[in-house]
């Protein structure tokens, strides 16, 4: 299960984006949120959705069923809740849901994020966290995250309904600072975007044993 960030009509649609939903852990969450940009105005949505379309079928020539959260870039939502739990009921093999970050301009880099308090056995989710950061370091061209501590390509948080909610192997990408020059003139490119998702393929098929 692939879950692109975000969506391109969340920015206007606010009372549909806004409304509480549950982000597990006994927390609620707004619904969805517009998610960050570029300095130029390149949005994160667009910049997901573009990189699990490309994803998707390096994926699928494996023979993997390969589902995604969203159809297109131009609604709104679903909600955290729903992307939580979308791949429970597929019985899901790999959840992978792919963000872009908008953290200061001084830092650069990845991050996987794994749940602090997994519905699921941790010890998949960190094996999956394991295999993405990996292939990320090998292939994407861009490094462990400065500006997380530990500075070793991965977190684990509690707030995020996406992870809270998976009973499945879970993992949040953060591909990069899109407020960061470096990081930015790689994930604006097509060319960029493409080595991310066939490092992002390849840490799920190790995951996978494929
Ligand atoms: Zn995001």
């Amino acid at each position: 299960m692939l879950d692109p960030g975000h969506n391109g009509g969340n920015a206007s649609h606010t009372s549909i984006v806004t409304r509480p939903v549950d982000a597990g852990n006994g927390t609620t969450k707004p619904c969805n949120e517009v998610g960050t940009e570029s300095s130029a105005g390149y949005a994160e949505h667009s910049f997901t959705w573009d990189v699990v379309v490309r994803l998707r079928p390096l994926l699928a020539s494996h023979g993997i069923d390969v589902r995604l959260t969203r159809a297109d870039d131009t609604g709104v939502g679903p909600c955290v809740d729903v992307r939580g739990r979308f791949g429970n009921a597929l019985r899901a093999d790999a959840v992978v849901s792919v963000h872009a970050d908008g953290a200061p301009v001084g830092g650069s880099g990845f991050h996987v994020i794994e749940a602090a308090r997994p519905l699921g056995p941790a010890a998949a989710d960190h094996r999956l966290a394991l295999a993405v950061r990996a292939a990320l370091l090998a292939g994407s061209g861009l490094r462990y995250a400065d500006y997380i501590a530990g500075g070793d390509g991965l977190d684990v948080r509690d707030d995020l309904a996406g992870l809270n909610l998976s009973t499945r192997p879970s993992v949040l990408v953060e591909a990069g600072n899109m407020r960061n020059r470096g990081d930015i003139a790689l994930q604006d490119s097509a060319a960029g975007r493409q080595q991310i998702a066939v490092a992002l393929s390849r840490g799920i098929l190790a995951f996978l044993g494929l």
